[in-house]
C-alpha cells in the first residue's frame, strides 16, 4: 500500500524546485496533495495536472492569505512549508522593504501556517519546514537576512515542538545545502565556491530532500520533533 494513502498534505510553495519534488513524492505515495504558488502559475497548473494534485494561488508574504489557505485546506495530516526566497548583496545597500518581505515569507509564514495547521491537525500530525544549512553556517557575505531567517526556524521548531508534542504532533526543520533548482543551479557562478566547502562536491537533487521530508512525515518518525535535519554534503560540517 502507498505510504501516504489518503493523507491530507499541504505544501506551501510547491510549483518549482524542492517544493515540486515534495509534491510529486507525496502524490506518488497516495496522498491528497494541495500546494500553493505565487509567481509560477503555468508551472503550478502543469504540475497539478500531471500529479493529480490541487494548486492554489497564495502569496506567502501575505499572512492572512496563508492562514486562510491553511484553514481552508484542513484538517491536514501533513504540512510542509517550503516557500522561501533569498536577497543577495551588501547589507548596507539593501532595500529594507525587500528584507522585510523576505522575513514575511521565510519566518512569519512558517510560524502562522504551523500554528493554524495545528488547530485542526489530528493526533500524529506532521509539520516540516524547509530551512537551510545557512541557519548553522554562513560562510559568504551578502546573505545575512537569509541566514537570519533560516536560523529563526530553529527556534520555531524547538518552541512549537513543546506546544504540539502533547498531541503527538511533530515539527521538524530540514536544512539542505546546495540543491540544484532555479534558485541555485548546479552550473551557476557560485558552484565552485560552494563545492569547496563540501565533502560530497556536488549539488543535491530536489528528490533527495523530498526523501528526507517523506521519512519525517512517515510512521517511523513519531519520536522525532523539535530537531534540525541537515542534508548538505557536509557543507556545514
Ligand atoms: P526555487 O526558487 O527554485 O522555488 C521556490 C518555490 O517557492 C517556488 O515554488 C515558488 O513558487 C515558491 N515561493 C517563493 N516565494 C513564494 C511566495 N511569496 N508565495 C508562495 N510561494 C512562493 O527555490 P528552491 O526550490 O531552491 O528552494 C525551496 C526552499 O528550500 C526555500 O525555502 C529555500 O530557502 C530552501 N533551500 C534551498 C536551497 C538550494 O540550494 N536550492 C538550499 C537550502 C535551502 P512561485 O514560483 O509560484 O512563486
Amino acid at each position: 500500500m502507498a505510504a501516504f494513502q489518503d493523507k491530507s498534505v499541504l505544501v506551501l510553495g510547491g510549483s518549482r524546485g524542492i517544493g515540486a519534488a515534495i509534491v510529486r513524492r507525496f502524490a506518488a505515495e497516495g496522498a491528497k496533495v494541495t500546494f500553493t504558488y505565487s509567481g509560477s502559475r503555468g508551472a503550478a497548473e502543469e504540475l497539478a495536472r500531471e500529479t493529480g494534485t490541487a494548486a492554489v494561488a497564495t502569496d506567502s508574504a501575505d499572512r492572512d492569505a496563508v492562514i486562510a489557505t491553511v484553514r481552508g485546506s484542513g484538517p491536514l495530516d501533513i504540512l510542509v512549508v517550503n516557500a522561501g526566497i533569498a536577497v543577495f548583496g551588501d547589507a548596507l545597500d539593501q532595500d529594507p522593504d525587500a528584507i522585510d518581505r523576505l522575513f514575511r515569507i521565510n519566518i512569519h509564514a512558517p510560524y502562522h501556517a504551523a500554528v493554524e495547521a495545528a488547530r485542526q491537525m489530528p493526533e500524529g500530525g506532521r509539520i516540516i519546514v524547509i530551512g537551510s544549512v545557512n541557519g548553522d553556517r554562513m560562510p559568504i557575505p551578502g546573505m545575512a537576512s537569509y541566514a537570519l531567517s533560516k536560523s529563526a526556524l530553529q527556534g520555531l521548531a524547538r518552541g512549537l515542538a513543546r506546544d504540539f508534542g502533547p498531541r503527538g504532533i511533530t515539527i521538524n526543520v530540514v536544512q539542505p545545502g546546495p540543491v540544484d533548482t532555479d534558485a541555485n543551479p548546479a552550473d551557476g557562478p557560485m558552484r565552485d565556491l560552494m563545492h569547496s566547502f563540501m565533502a560530497i562536491k556536488r549539488h543535491g537533487r530536489p528528490e533527495e530532500v523530498a526523501g528526507m521530508v517523506a521519512w519525517l512525515a512517515g510512521p517511523e518518525a513519531g519520536f522525532v520533533t523539535g530537531a534540525m535535519h541537515t542534508i548538505d554534503g557536509a557543507f556545514g560540517a
